[in-house]
C-alpha cells in the first residue's frame, strides 16, 4: 500500500471506528488504539495537504474559526411543535386529526423530545456540506464548521442514501458531560453553566471550532426532509436515517391507536430519568407521511404533531431571602434562599438566581411564594411566582449596587449578564479564592492546606496573597484551631515542595482572568521567564499562537498592578520557579525572537510539526495566517495557493526549508 492508499484507508478504519463509537455505542477498539491511528491519519494529512478533505475524521478536533455565522435560508421552513400539557388536550388533537382526515385508520409515531439545541444538517452525495440552526424557523446562523467537530453527526453516510436532502434533529449535552464542564468550571472559579441545553446552543456559536470538539456534544435525529425521499412513514424515515448512520434513538415506538400513545408517555416518564441526556416530553407524530401531507400545518406548527410536555416536579415554597456570593473572579451570583421544601427526593434549602436580568424577568421578591424545579442542573432553579399570593407591600427586588463582602461599587461590563466586584485586592472571598486557586492541585498543588485553612490563616490576618505562604512559621500555626503538630509540618512541608513545580504551572497559579492551563503553557513557552512576560505588551502578546485581544488584555492588566509585581517579585526571592529550567530550555535560542512564521505545504527533510517546533524552539512565533505582521512564509511543495497570493499582495517574502534552516 503506497501512503496515498493508507490515508484514504485509514479515513474509512476511522469512520468506521467512530460509528461504532458514537452511534451504536459499541467499540472494538480501544481509545488508545484510536488515537494512535487518527495521529498517523493527521501526519499523512500533513504530508499530503493536497488531499484534504473537510469531512475527513481528522476533523473531529477542529481548528476552524467562524468569525461571523452567516444567516442561511432554510429550504424547507423549521416548524416548531404545539404544546399539551393533559391527556384531555391529546384526545382533543387526536379528534382534530380524525376529522381532517375523514374515515381513515391512523396511527402514530411517539418520540422522546429532547431538550437541546434544533438543528438541520444537509447532505448531498452522502457527504455533509451545512449544519444551520433554528433560528426564527425561516432562516438560521450557519455552524457547519462547529458542528463538524460532532462525533456523532456523520460526515459520509452509508447504504443508501437520497442524493440530497436535510435532517432535522437536536444537539444535546449529556449530563454526564455537562457535569465534568461545570466541576472543571468550579475548579477554576467560574460561574458553573446553567443548564445543558442552553450550554448545547451556546457551544454552536463558539468561534473556535476546537472548543467545541472539546465538549461531549451529541447529535439526536429525528427527521428527513426533501423530495422523492422514497419513503412514506415516520417511523420508516427513522429507521432509514439510521441506516445512513445517523444517530436516531431507538426509544421510537409505532404505536396503533391513543392507547398505545398513552402508555408509551406513561412508561418513558418514568424511565426517562435514566437517559444520560435531558427530555421534556414525547412528540406524538401522525405516521403516515401521506396523511402528514394532507393534515399540513398552521402558521406555526405542523398539525400532524403534538409535544406532550411531561410535568416536571415543582414544588411551592417561600423566599425568605436574596444573597449575593462573590467569586474568586469578583463575579456575584444571586443565590434565593428558601423555606426548605421536599422536591423530587431531597430537601431544597437554596436555588440560584444566575443574575440581575433574571430576577427582573421573573420580577421575584422577598416573601414572595416561589416555584422551585429540578431540571438538568445541579441546583433547582426558580421557575415562577406565585403573584396571587403576594403581599401587596412588597418591593420590587433591588439589585445591589455594592459588593456584600467589601462594599466596593459594582461594575457590569458591557455584553456580559454578570456584575463584577473590581476590588480584586481587597475583596476578602477574592483574595482567599485566588489563594485556593494558587495552592490547588493542577497549580502549586500544596498538600496540606485546604480551603478552609486558607480561609482560617486570611482571617488570622497570617495571609493576605499566595506569596504569604512562604513566610509562614511554626509558631504562627501552632496557635490555631485544630491545627496539631503534625498537620502544621504537613502544611510547612507542602509549601517548600511547592518550589519544585514548573514555570508554566505556577503561572497558571497566578489566577490571571482567562489564563488556563492551556495558555500558561503557552505563554511559559513563548517567553521563558516572567520578566519577559512583564515587560511584554498587548501587540506582542497577539502574536503567540491562540493568544487574542482578551487574553491579552487580561495579562497586560494583570502585570500592570503594584501589587501584583510586588507579590511576584516576592514569590521569586522565596523560589518559586519563575522561568523554564535549564532542562526546558535545551536547545532554544533567540535567534528568531520577534519574529512571526506562516507554515504553508510539504517539506522534505524536516516534518511540519519539526519546523513548527524549530520556529518556537528559536523564539519565533507561529501564525495559522498570512496578514501584514508577518515576517516569513516558510514554503514547501503544494503551498496553498490562496497563501501564496495574499503573501505577494502584502508583499511577505516566501523562505525556502533549506533557507529557514539556514537562519537557525
Ligand atoms: P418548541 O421549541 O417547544 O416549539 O418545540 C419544538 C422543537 O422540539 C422542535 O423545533 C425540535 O427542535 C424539538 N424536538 C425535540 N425532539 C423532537 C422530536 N423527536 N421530534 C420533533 N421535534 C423535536
Ligand atoms: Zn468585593
Amino acid at each position: 500500500m503506497n501512503e496515498l492508499e493508507k490515508l484514504n484507508a485509514l479515513r474509512d478504519e476511522l469512520r468506521e471506528h467512530n460509528y461504532n463509537y458514537y452511534i451504536l455505542d459499541a467499540p472494538v477498539i480501544s481509545d488508545f488504539e484510536f488515537d494512535f491511528k487518527l495521529k498517523e491519519l493527521q501526519a499523512l494529512e500533513a504530508k499530503f495537504p493536497e488531499y484534504a478533505d473537510p469531512n475527513s475524521p481528522s476533523v473531529r478536533v477542529g481548528g476552524a474559526i467562524t468569525k461571523n455565522f452567516e444567516t442561511v435560508k432554510h429550504t424547507m421552513r423549521m416548524y416548531s411543535l404545539d404544546n399539551s400539557y393533559s391527556k384531555d388536550e391529546l384526545l382533543e388533537w387526536e379528534q382534530r386529526v380524525h376529522k381532517n382526515l375523514g374515515n381513515t385508520a391512523v396511527t402514530y409515531t411517539c418520540e422522546l423530545k429532547y431538550d437541546g439545541a434544533s438543528i438541520s444538517l444537509s447532505y448531498e452525495n452522502g457527504r455533509f456540506v451545512k449544519a444551520v440552526t433554528r433560528g426564527d424557523g425561516f432562516q438560521g446562523d450557519d455552524v457547519t464548521a462547529n458542528v463538524r467537530t460532532i462525533r456523532s453527526v456523520p460526515l459520509q453516510l452509508k447504504g443508501d442514501y437520497p442524493a440530497k436532502f436535510d435532517i432535522r434533529g437536536e444537539i444535546v449535552l449529556p449530563f454526564e458531560g455537562f457535569e465534568k464542564m461545570n466541576a472543571i468550571r468550579i475548579s477554576q472559579g467560574e460561574e458553573p453553566y446553567m443548564n445543558p441545553r442552553n450550554t448545547a446552543s451556546g457551544s454552536l456559536k463558539l468561534q473556535d471550532s476546537a472548543l467545541v470538539a472539546e465538549r461531549p456534544l451529541e447529535c439526536l435525529l429525528y427527521s428527513v426532509v426533501g423530495n422523492d425521499l422514497g419513503i412514506s412513514s415516520q417511523i420508516e424515515m427513522l429507521d432509514k436515517a439510521r441506516e445512513w448512520g445517523f444517530k436516531v434513538p431507538s426509544i421510537a415506538a409505532h404505536c396503533k391507536n391513543t392507547d398505545e400513545v398513552l402508555s408509551f408517555i406513561e412508561r418513558w416518564d418514568v424511565e426517562r430519568s435514566k437517559l444520560p441526556y435531558e427530555t421534556d416530553g414525547v412528540v406524538i407524530k401522525v405516521n403516515n407521511l401521506q396523511q402528514q401531507e394532507e393534515l399540513g400545518y398552521t402558521a406555526k406548527s405542523p398539525r400532524w404533531a403534538l409535544a406532550y410536555k411531561f410535568k416536571t416536579e415543582q414544588a411551592a415554597t417561600i423566599l425568605e431571602k436574596i444573597t449575593y456570593q462573590v467569586g474568586r473572579t469578583g463575579a456575584i451570583t444571586p443565590v434565593a434562599n428558601l423555606r426548605p421544601v421536599l422536591l423530587a427526593g431531597t430537601l431544597v434549602k437554596r436555588a440560584s438566581l444566575h443574575n440581575a436580568d433574571q430576577i427582573a424577568k421573573l420580577d421575584v421578591r422577598e416573601g414572595d411564594t416561589v416555584f422551585v424545579e429540578k431540571g438538568g442542573e445541579i441546583i433547582p432553579k426558580i421557575v415562577g411566582v406565585d403573584f396571587s399570593k403576594r403581599d401587596p407591600n412588597s418591593l420590587v427586588t433591588e439589585y445591589i449596587s455594592h459588593c456584600p463582602e467589601c462594599n466596593t461599587l459594582l461594575v457590569r461590563k458591557e455584553g456580559e449578564a454578570q456584575h463584577f466586584c473590581p476590588n480584586d485586592s481587597g475583596c476578602p472571598p477574592q483574595i482567599t479564592g485566588r489563594i485556593q486557586h494558587f495552592i490547588s492541585r493542577k497549580a502549586l498543588d500544596i498538600e496540606g492546606l485546604g480551603s478552609e485553612t486558607v480561609e482560617l490563616l486570611f482571617k488570622e490576618n497570617l495571609i493576605a496573597n499566595y506569596a504569604d505562604l512562604y513566610n509562614l512559621t511554626k509558631e504562627q500555626l501552632i496557635p490555631l484551631e485544630r491545627m496539631a503538630d503534625k498537620s502544621a509540618d504537613n502544611l510547612l512541608k507542602g509549601v517548600q515542595e511547592s518550589l519544585k513545580i514548573p514555570f508554566e504551572r505556577v503561572l497558571f497559579g497566578l489566577g490571571i482572568r482567562y489564563v488556563g492551563e492551556t495558555v500558561a503553557k503557552k505563554l511559559a513557552k513563548a517567553y521563558k521567564n516572567i520578566e519577559a512576560l512583564m515587560n511584554t505588551n498587548l501587540e506582542d502578546l497577539m502574536r503567540v499562537d491562540e493568544i487574542g485581544e482578551r487574553i491579552a488584555n487580561s495579562v497586560v492588566d494583570f502585570f500592570s498592578q503594584e501589587l501584583n509585581k510586588d507579590i511576584i517579585r516576592r514569590l521569586q526571592a522565596y523560589g518559586v520557579q519563575l522561568a523554564l529550567t535549564q532542562d526546558q530550555l535545551e536547545g532554544q535560542t533567540d535567534k528568531l525572537k520577534g519574529k512571526t512564521f506562516v507554515v504553508s505545504g510539504v517539506f522534505q527533510n524536516i516534518s511540519r510539526n519539526e519546523l513548527k517546533k524549530a520556529i518556537e524552539d528559536n523564539g519565533g512565533k507561529l501564525s495559522s495566517s498570512i496578514s501584514s505582521k508577518t515576517s516569513f512564509v516558510v514554503a514547501g511543495e503544494n503551498m496553498g495557493p490562496s497563501k501564496k497570493i495574499k503573501a505577494e499582495k502584502l508583499g511577505i517574502p516566501l523562505i525556502s526549508e533549506q533557507e529557514f534552516l539556514e537562519m537557525i
